[in-house]
């Protein structure tokens, strides 16, 4: 009988499996489950409110016995979480292939997929839950790095220095918020509901203090603010109540975004209940919950359009707030914008993405190596050196070693060369998975985060994830993903995913630079399609063939 049990991925240069490609799918899904690395790993829950890795505990247990049995010719299938059959494909084919929390579009509703899921006939997959490459806070710190860095510099600063961020929710993806604000030199108020996970925060570094009191809150701001010395500040209160007392006060901050997880109206804590009664109120009457957590949506977008109104910078940052509290009657909720067409598109326009890889062998070494390797190969980004720099210095490993860092067409195919060289000549001590996040240049549909406001309109036209997907499974990614509803919530977005092992082999080399050109390229051929001109200079100066791009 299949039980929940803490879950770590065996490190070392030992097999379970017949090849790194199978051992590295076998690896990454445990790694998923590391308590470290994980926000409920007792309910097979990674990240986002309830991103699964595997359906249930025996489908879980199903896909690694398969893993270690299955050939380098075979294809793992795997349905919202569960192994569904293998079939005999081929040495170069992807040797899993995944797709989470599909539903037809009418059906595509978020009563519908609970009723499914309560079941077990369904899994939420997130992004990088159910596709096994969440490397834990790392991924979303740098994303959140790369935004702020963005924003300040878009607002003429040289960085947050002395910049006031007032923002909210410490889980898995926010809690990388209060390190990407100090990082970036600023002062971090971050209020969240649930002590265990301020805690949580605090015990990783995180987060600088955390108090129970605006009043304990607003004078450390203050101090800071004062000296502009760099500090994050968790208080315990719900941001629906925080963020309109501050309004009250007339405390406006200098930039404000969230990152409750409001994708999920089950999984947000409405105003006025503790923890403990939320927990009640979801078990015993959902319809009553979601009223509740609609409702404090509204007040907390109301009083993020007053901090707008007043000369904050705001934001959204893609949980989809915004359109909660517009289905709420909050007309003007979508007057501030989302943080793609605010400060990443440029980035898409060049293929520009999160890259991440992973040591097979759990040594930090082997990641210390890759740094260097990337160093190398990129000497004049200083911006790259700097973020690989704080990376080292502040920010633990989270279950297997890993890092991230965004880098565009052309540089992905030449980083994962260079890896798989490293394996081949034996600096690293076992094979380096690469991957992603489904956030990704030409990976994803998703009309109010990634695909917002396109130039010509086609935010919710999802045959460019679908396209990834299958030209990436074609080139021979290792696995191959396509999910519906990650980040902003069942209906709201479909997106792929793509992980390739660097097993040193000539084999790999030539997947690698297939797929690691391939992927970025697709994103910049898809903001061609939509008529951005920095698309369409990336397409010539690399000389991607677009059949009906006209000629200068
Ligand atoms: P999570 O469920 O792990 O954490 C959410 C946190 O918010 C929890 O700690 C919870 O206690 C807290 N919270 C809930 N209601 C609150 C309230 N009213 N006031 C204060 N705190 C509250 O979710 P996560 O993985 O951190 O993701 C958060 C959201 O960000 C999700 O909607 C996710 O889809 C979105 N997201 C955005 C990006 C991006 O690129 N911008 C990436 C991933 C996820």
């Amino acid at each position: 009988m299949s039980k929940p049990r803490p879950v770590r991925a065996p490190r070392g240069t030992q097999l379970t499996c017949k090849s790194w490609q199978t051992e590295a799918a076998y690896r990454m899904i445990q790694n998923n489950l590391d308590p470290e690395v994980a926000e409920r790993p007792d309910d097979l829950v990674v990240y986002g409110g309830r991103g699964q890795a595997a359906r249930s505990w025996e489908a879980f247990d199903a896909i690694l016995a398969t893993l270690q049995d299955l050939g380098v010719d075979e294809t793992l299938l795997v349905q919202s979480g569960k192994p569904v059959a293998v079939f005999k494909t081929h040495p170069d084919a992807p040797r899993v292939l995944i797709a989470n929390s599909n539903l037809v579009p009418h059906w595509a509703t978020q009563e519908h997929f609970d009723e499914l899921a309560a079941k077990g006939l369904i899994m939420y997959g997130q992004m990088t839950a159910g596709s096994w490459i969440y490397i834990g806070t790392q991924g979303i710190l740098q994303g959140t790095y790369e935004t702020l860095g963005s924003l300040a510099h878009l607002r003429g600063w040289s960085s947050l220095k002395g910049k006031f961020v007032l923002t909210a929710g410490l889980g898995g993806m926010g809690g990388a918020q209060p390190l990407a604000i100090t990082m970036n030199e600023g002062i971090g108020l971050v209020v969240e509901v649930d002590p265990e996970r301020a805690k949580r925060r605090l015990e990783i570094g995180y987060v600088d203090a955390v108090v129970d009191t605006l009043e304990e809150a607003m004078t450390l701001v203050e101090e800071a603010l004062e000296s502009e010395t760099p500090k994050s500040i968790g208080l315990i209160g719900n941001a629906a109540e925080i963020f309109p007392e501050l309004v009250i006060r007339n405390v406006i901050p200098d930039v404000v975004t969230d990152q409750t997880p409001a994708h999920d109206l089950l999984n947000y804590v409405p105003s006025g209940l503790s923890i403990a009664e939320a927990n009640v109120l979801r078990e015993h009457d959902p319809d009553a919950y979601r009223e509740k957590s609609q409702a404090s949506m509204a007040k907390h977008v109301q009083a993020m359009l007053a901090f707008q109104k007043a000369g904050s910078e705001v934001f959204d940052y893609g949980n989809n707030l915004r359109q909660r509290a517009f289905d709420y009657g909050v007309k003007d909720a979508f007057n501030f914008p989302g943080f793609v067409p605010a400060y990443i598109r440029p980035l898409f326009c060049e293929g520009k993405g999160p890259f991440r890889w992973v040591a097979l062998s759990g040594n930090p070494e082997d990641i210390y190596a890759t740094d260097r390797a990337i160093k190398e190969l990129f000497p004049e980004d200083q911006h790259l050196h700097r973020w690989l720099e704080l990376a080292k210095e502040k920010v633990p490993f989270q279950g297997l070693p890993s890092r991230i860092c965004w880098l565009g067409y052309g540089e992905r195919a030449q980083a994962g060369l260079a890896f798989n060289n490293l394996v081949a000549e034996g600096l690293v001590s076992a094979p380096i998975v690469i991957g992603r996040d489904h956030l990704d240049s030409g990976s994803v549909a998703s009309p109010n985060r990634e695909t917002e406001s396109m130039k010509d309109g086609t935010d919710a036209v999802s045959d460019w994830p679908i396209l990834n997907a299958l030209i990436n499974a074609v080139n021979g990614a290792t696995w191959v993903s396509f999910h519906h509803g990650g980040g902003v919530g069942i209906g709201f977005s479909q997106h792929a995913g793509q992980v390739i092992v660097a097993d040193g082999t000539q084999e790999a080399a030539r997947r690698l630079e297939r797929v690691l050109t391939v992927d970025p390229g697709l994103g910049i051929v898809r903001h061609v399609d939509a008529g951005y001109e920095e698309a369409i200079q990336a397409a010539k100066r690399h000389g991607i063939q677009i059949p009906m791009l006209k000629e200068d």
